[in-house]
């Protein structure tokens, strides 16, 4: 039998506060000078002490909610969500349980196989962020300076059916959450952790299975090999006549297993009852519209935009709108430049991403301004100088800064573009060479390459290669007997 898998995943994300959620603590932990610093009664659940709502926090969790295509919540509520754990100090966690701020949305994703398929966003509501814990040898340390950091949780339902739209629906949500500022993307900070819910059936059945739920993946990665892991696990399951115990999953990554941790908790375990120290959230259309009116371009309409007013492809413009900072450095580029704007993709694409990758810097460090770059690609559109010297102009530029025009009269680099010139050289090179001549008359059509690396090296790689090339075929043909 051919089984299918049915996901869901389940989203966390530190929202990018000044202050934590209910108290006024820094919310950046990362930047606290020593373990529980960066703490006070409200944030480490002293008896007696009130929370107070971050208003920053419910604005960017509308903020997420909207770009998701969710509905907003006027009237929302917190609720307590009850459990013991070392790493929670107050025995509950504050949520949102009957009425998040933000639910019924949806994200258009990709199934693997260019096929689009919309994916329903159950809801998008604020929580706060747990402890930290150090497990020692034999004894845990407890660091509250993370306590009360705000976070939002994204749930999807449990519309996904391949682990490309599972990548897929993740990535387009990370890269929602970094265009509106919200969330850095950072996983390795663990400041976005994935929740996937698993369940197989056979293809063409439309039951929903028992699920388990694999915790805190903390990268893409994870999020696939755990993923087809457990559709492997329970597909064997079912084919040795077993059944799937709903379960709650940890990733093994050295191991690349999922292990158990507990059998599945369900909402009655939580005991969840309305926040008693919190009232509820009263949004008018007026804040809700505020709100909208702040939402950014995002990334899907952008390609859409990149695609109809550049001329790129669907792939070419993704690339380049997968990240903010580089769509605008891209478009930044095509306002100062006479190029083509697809001549500007290729170029970021290519030798500008090559640098970044192999000397491991990101956009976001790039000093090189767009107009400086701009001057540098029309010198090779105009002919100015050649391809391979405009590489070795980029390479001076990221290295030392400097102008294009400069680094090219310094070194050199300007491309010889006068047919005479360039038809001496050829001539030389047919003089000297007598038998490769031959050979390549005989029908060694292999040289001609040999022959063109003559003239670049002759010219130091500056001669107009159409011009040289045309003077080359010129010259062997001449040459034939
Ligand atoms: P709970 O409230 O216990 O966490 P929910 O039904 O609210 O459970 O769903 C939690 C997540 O599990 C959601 O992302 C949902 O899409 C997903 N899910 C629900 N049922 C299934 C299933 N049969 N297979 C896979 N995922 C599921
Ligand atoms: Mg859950
Ligand atoms: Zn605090």
């Amino acid at each position: 039998m051919k089984y299918e898998p049915v996901i869901g995943l389940e989203i966390h994300g530190e929202l990018l506060t000044n202050s934590k959620m209910f108290c006024s603590c820094s919310a950046d932990y990362g930047s606290a000078p020593e373990p529980n610093s960066n703490i006070c009664p409200v944030c480490t659940g002293l008896p007696g002490a009130m929370p107070v709502v971050n208003k920053k926090a419910t604005e960017l969790a509308a903020l997420v909610g909207l770009a998701l295509n969710c509905s907003i919540n006027k009237h929302n509520t917190f609720a307590r969500k009850n459990y013991y754990y070392p790493d929670l100090p107050k025995g509950y966690q504050i949520s949102q349980y009957e009425l998040p701020i933000a639910e019924k949305g949806f994200l258009e994703v990709n199934d693997g196989s260019e096929n689009q398929l919309n994916v329903r966003v159950r809801r998008v509501h604020i929580e706060e962020d747990t402890a930290k814990l150090a497990h020692e040898k034999n004894y845990a340390l407890v660091d509250f300076n993370r306590a009360g950091v705000p976070l939002l949780e994204i749930v999807s339902e449990p519309d996904i059916r391949t682990v490309e739209a599972a990548l897929d629906y993740a990535t387009k949500v990370r890269a929602i959450l970094r265009y509106l500022g919200v969330n850095s993307g950072d996983m390795e900070k663990g400041v976005l952790r994935f929740e996937a819910n698993i369940s197989v059936r056979p293809v063409g059945s439309d039951e929903f299975r028992t699920r388990t739920e694999i915790k805190n993946l903390n990268s893409f990665r994870a999020l696939v090999r755990a993923s087809q892991y457990e559709i492997e696990r329970q597909i064997k399951i079912y084919e040795e006549g077993g059944t799937v115990v709903q379960e709650t999953l940890g990733w093994d990554d050295a191991r690349e297993v999922t292990t158990s941790q507990r059998s599945k908790e369900e909402a009655h375990d939580y005991r969840y009852f309305p926040e008693p120290d919190l009232p509820p959230l009263q949004l008018s259309d007026a804040w809700i519209e505020s709100i909208r009116s702040q939402l950014p371009e995002l990334p899907e309409a952008k390609t859409a935009r990149f695609i109809s007013d550049f001329g790129l492809t669907p792939s070419e413009a993704r690339f380049l709108t997968s990240e903010r900072t580089l769509a605008d450095y891209f478009e930044n580029v095509v306002a100062k430049s006479k190029s083509p704007a697809k001549t500007i993709h290729s170029w970021i694409a290519g030798e500008f991403m090559r640098y970044l990758n192999d000397s491991g810097l990101s956009i976001d460090d790039v000093t090189l301004a767009p107009e400086t770059l701009a001057k540098l690609i029309d010198m090779v559109t105009d002919k100015t100088i050649g391809a391979s010297a405009g590489k070795t102009v980029l390479t001076e530029l990221f290295k030392n800064g400097g102008d294009p025009a400069q680094i090219v009269k310094e070194k050199n680099l300007l491309q010889m573009t006068d047919v005479n010139a360039i038809q001496e050289i050829v001539t030389k090179i047919l003089n000297d060479n007598p038998k490769e001549v031959d050979e390549y008359n005989a029908g060694k059509e292999t040289l001609f390459q040999w022959f063109m690396g003559q003239v670049a090296r002759t010219t130091k790689g500056k001669a107009d290669p159409n011009v040289a090339k045309e003077l080359m075929v010129k010259g062997l043909e001449e040459r034939k007997k």
